[in-house]
């Protein structure tokens, strides 16, 4: 099952004020910020923190409640795709550690690819997405989860824990995350990092 099984229906006052924001000839996807959609914000934050059961959508690690704890997420990017900064289905929210991640790659261009192709409309399956995606996929066919590590089970999978660089926990070992990406050497650094004995480590990295 999808973590997310219902998306939004806004209510009219967020409605009107999107509505204000859009018709704006200088309207863009920076008015995500402005004053005027603190509302919208925040019942987009709370719904989906709700239908996610407080986790974030990438690592699902729990998420707080406040606006910095929380973040609305745009699954397709919303400088790319500015037509879907308001569309349910592209909505979920992230912790601040994957938001901040996404984030920084979105600014410099070095986000993964999210869509197979340019739509016109969003897309209504699964198939049409290059990353996992929490409206319509289950998270435990593309990653699995182990004690804070991130494992790949499909391409979706592996596209995700590198979007994301979920495996930032092995920074605190000294291996570098993006060097870490397949199921064996994730299985591989998951032995070396819990085995006590140094003749099993020595053993573990000769291999
Ligand atoms: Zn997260």
């Amino acid at each position: 099952m999808p973590d997310i099984m219902e998306s939004i229906v806004l209510s009219e006052d967020s409605l009107r004020a999107i509505e204000d924001v859009v018709t704006v000839p200088t309207y863009s996807f920076r008015d995500w910020s402005s004053d005027l959609l603190k509302g919208v914000r925040s019942e987009i934050r709370n719904f989906y923190r709700t239908q996610q059961k407080a986790r974030c959508a990438y690592c699902r690690n729990v998420i707080t409640k406040s606006a910095s704890g929380c973040h609305v997420e745009h699954i397709v990017p919303k400088s790319k795709y500015t037509e879907f900064m308001f569309t349910p289905k592209n909505l979920c929210v992230i912790c601040p550690d994957c938001n901040e991640i996404k984030r920084e790659k979105e600014v410099s261009n070095n986000l993964e690819g999210m869509l197979k192709k340019d739509p016109k409309k969003y897309p209504r399956s699964s198939s049409a997405f290059l990353i996992y995606h929490p409206h319509f996929d289950d998270y435990e066919d593309h990653i699995i989860q182990i004690d804070g590590y991130y494992i790949d089970r499909t391409d979706k999978g592996a596209t995700t824990i590198k979007m994301c660089t979920l495996n930032r926990r092995v920074r605190e070992f000294g291996f570098e995350p993006s060097l870490v990406s397949s199921p064996k050497q994730m299985e591989l650094m998951y032995k070396i990092l819990n085995s006590g004995k140094l003749e099993e480590i020595m053993l573990l990295i000769e291999k």
